[in-house]
């Protein structure tokens, strides 16, 4: 358990390859026909005219650097980021908490400030499953503790000793469900589904 976590925490997130990276004057021309207010750009402000230009830019770039992509924005253009100034290839998306784009982005993870992605969210599974496995093995070898004492010792007879031991077995099994356990069930659905957290809160566009 310790190990999968430790793994999720230390392999370092998929960075997007650099033939995604468009060249700084390709940048520049797509950064002069996009709307911006102050440091922002706001690419889903931009009027048709600038949608065809950006997606022609968008597209050239791609064929003659051999990229395909079955991923697009709202607009039907091919998905740039103008923070790290690249194509963003399917599945992956800009995490703002680490401040660059991220292949294959699940959710950015506060508990180890780190993104869970590409690279690491098999140890991140992994570190679900014996998490909740520890704690329900925890749970049952705990009952058995409370059986015999309720057996054995009369509880009834001795009830201030026996409820910090209820108490405590109640906590352990929030703990076990929330949040380890219902991460589990959450992510095995996801990967029956073939879907990261952020394809399921929002869809992405195929073409
Ligand atoms: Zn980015
Ligand atoms: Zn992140």
């Amino acid at each position: 358990m310790l190990w999968s976590l430790a793994m999720t925490i230390f392999t370092p997130v998929s960075r997007i390859p650099k033939e995604y990276y468009v060249t700084a004057e390709i940048d520049q021309k797509l950064k002069e026909i996009t709307p911006k207010t102050g440091e922002r750009y706001l690419p889903d402000s931009s009027d048709a005219e600038q949608v065809r230009q950006q997606s022609k830019i968008l597209e050239d770039f791609a064929s003659e650097n051999g990229l395909t992509f079955v991923e697009t924005d709202a607009h039907g253009r091919l998905r740039y980021c103008y923070q790290c100034s690249l194509i963003k290839p399917d599945r992956s998306h800009h995490c703002s908490s680490c401040g660059f784009c991220v292949v294959k982005f699940d959710h950015h993870c506060p508990w180890i400030n780190k993104c869970v992605s590409y690279r690491n969210y098999k140890y991140f599974l992994l570190y679900l499953f014996y998490g909740t496995s520890f704690l329900v093995f925890g749970f049952i070898t705990s009952l058995e503790a409370i059986v015999r004492f309720a057996i054995d010792d009369k509880p009834i007879d001795k009830l201030d000793e026996f409820i910090p031991v209820a108490v405590s077995i109640l906590i352990y099994i929030g703990f076990s469900y929330y949040p380890l356990g219902e991460l589990l069930i959450y992510h095995a659905r996801l990967v029956w589904d073939n879907e990261t957290t952020c394809e399921q809160a929002k869809p992405p566009m195929i073409r």
